[in-house]
This record gives C-alpha cells, sequence and structure tokens, in this order.
C-alpha cells in the first residue's frame, strides 16, 4: 500500500496528473490508483518505511554514530544505473504499430486515441478540455492520460530489446508505459495480449478535420503527424 500522507506529494513528482486519482467515472480511479501502485513499489522497492529510516539516520549522524548512519544508510542504498538514451521513433512507425494493434493497449486491452488529437480538443475546447504540452498537472484534462496511445518496446532497450523494430514495439495506453518503464514484462508478471480485430481507428480517420476546426495549428508536431498519416491508403485524398 501507499502511504496516504507520501501519495498525493510523491505522485505529483513522477505522475503530472494528480487529478487522475480524484477521478471516479467509469472506474478509472481504480485502474490509475493501481498503475500508480505498481509505479511507486518499483520505484520504492520492498519498503515504505523511509520515513522512520530517514530521520535515524539524521539523528545518528548528529549525534556523531557515522558508523550507526553509514550501516542504515548502506541498507537502503539505492545503486545508480546508466539510462540508455533511446533513439526517437518516427510517427510513420508509431502510425504502423498503432495501426497493427487496432490502437488498442496490448497489456489492459483498453482502446487509444492518436496523441495529437489531445492538443487539437484543447485547442477547439479551452474551457473544458484544458492541454499543456508537458501535461501540466492541473492545466491537463485527464483524459489525455487515460486514453493518449504511445509505442512501448516489449523488451525494453535496456535488456537488449531492438529499439526500432515493430517486431519489439507495441502499443500502449499511457498509464500502462508510465508503469511499465523499462521493466520486462517477466518482471511485471505481464503478458501481451492478442489483437482482437476492430474498426477503432484511434479517432486517426478525424484527425486532418480536427486539425482544419482548430485552425491548422503547425506546434505540436502537427505536421508530422499529418504527413505520416498521409501515407496511409484511406486517408489520400
Ligand atoms: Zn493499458
Amino acid at each position: 500500500m501507499i502511504p496516504a500522507e507520501l501519495t498525493e506529494e510523491f505522485v505529483q513528482e513522477i505522475v503530472p496528473l494528480p487529478e487522475l486519482q480524484r477521478t471516479t467515472i467509469n472506474g478509472v480511479a481504480e485502474k490509475v490508483r493501481i498503475h500508480i501502485e505498481l509505479l511507486f513499489n518499483r520505484l520504492m522497492p520492498n519498503r515504505n518505511d523511509y520515513l522512520e529510516i530517514l530521520p535515524e539516520i539524521v539523528a545518528q549522524l548528529l549525534s556523531g554514530d557515522c558508523a550507526g548512519a553509514q550501516r542504515d544508510m548502506a541498507n537502503i542504498a539505492y545503486t545508480r544505473r546508466e539510462v540508455s538514451k533511446r533513439p526517437a521513433i518516427k510517427p510513420s512507425l508509431k502510425i504502423q504499430v498503432f495501426r497493427r494493434d487496432c490502437w488498442t493497449c496490448r497489456y489492459c486491452g483498453q482502446q487509444t486515441i492518436l496523441y495529437p488529437v489531445m492538443p487539437l480538443l484543447g485547442v477547439i475546447f479551452p474551457d473544458h478540455f484544458p492541454y499543456h504540452s508537458n501535461w501540466k498537472a492541473g492545466q491537463t484534462h485527464p483524459a489525455v492520460a487515460v486514453c493518449t496511445a504511445v509505442v512501448d518496446h516489449v523488451v525494453p532497450g535496456s535488456h537488449g530489446g531492438a529499439w526500432l523494430e515493430a517486431s519489439n514495439l507495441v502499443t500502449a495506453c499511457w498509464p500502462c508505459n508510465a508503469t511499465k518503464g523499462d521493466l520486462a514484462l517477466s518482471e511485471l508478471g505481464w503478458q501481451l495480449r492478442p489483437v482482437d480485430e476492430s474498426s477503432w481507428d484511434g479517432l486517426s480517420g478525424s484527425y486532418r478535420q480536427l486539425w482544419e476546426i482548430a485552425g491548422k495549428p503547425t506546434d505540436e508536431a502537427h505536421p508530422h503527424w499529418l504527413r505520416a498519416l498521409s501515407c496511409m491508403p484511406e486517408l489520400r485524398e
């Protein structure tokens, strides 16, 4: 369990949408709570008693018991690791993966939405669908994180997985992607779901028209997404 007094503050650091915890529509809150709990446990493995241990270590230091402080700190030591620099996945490859997976998260089965649709909805409905390019807390509608399609590496690059091979890439919803991080499926006890054939297109078929309704903005990489999508047969004019 996440200590209640830590949750809000901690999650704000790592999950940019604390309002998600308070959302109760369609069971979203429960799903996000599970994701956050997994994330929390991953970042703070095996223990949630830091608020007892750290004051103890500080007290030992102040009383001159440096050996005791060193010993206790060694018990909670966190080893730095190299974080691989990941090459960017081009929109065209992302679209290829999303289409193959029918725009559905291969981890939880939730349907997802083409990412740049979100900022367009933010432009069209500025009062009701706030959108911040960094998904800033309090300035971004919770649907953005819950529904956005992202490409996830099944075998993380840090575990030797190919960064840019479609065979190692799957569609994920943002919460699953954030939870998985660079862990292997076996570490999480997750399995890939088979693709269920579906006509769901992640709203990609409506994207160009939405972009026009929003006034043809050129930020948020819209031109790149439009080009990537225009290569798709069903979108050729
Ligand atoms: Zn998911």
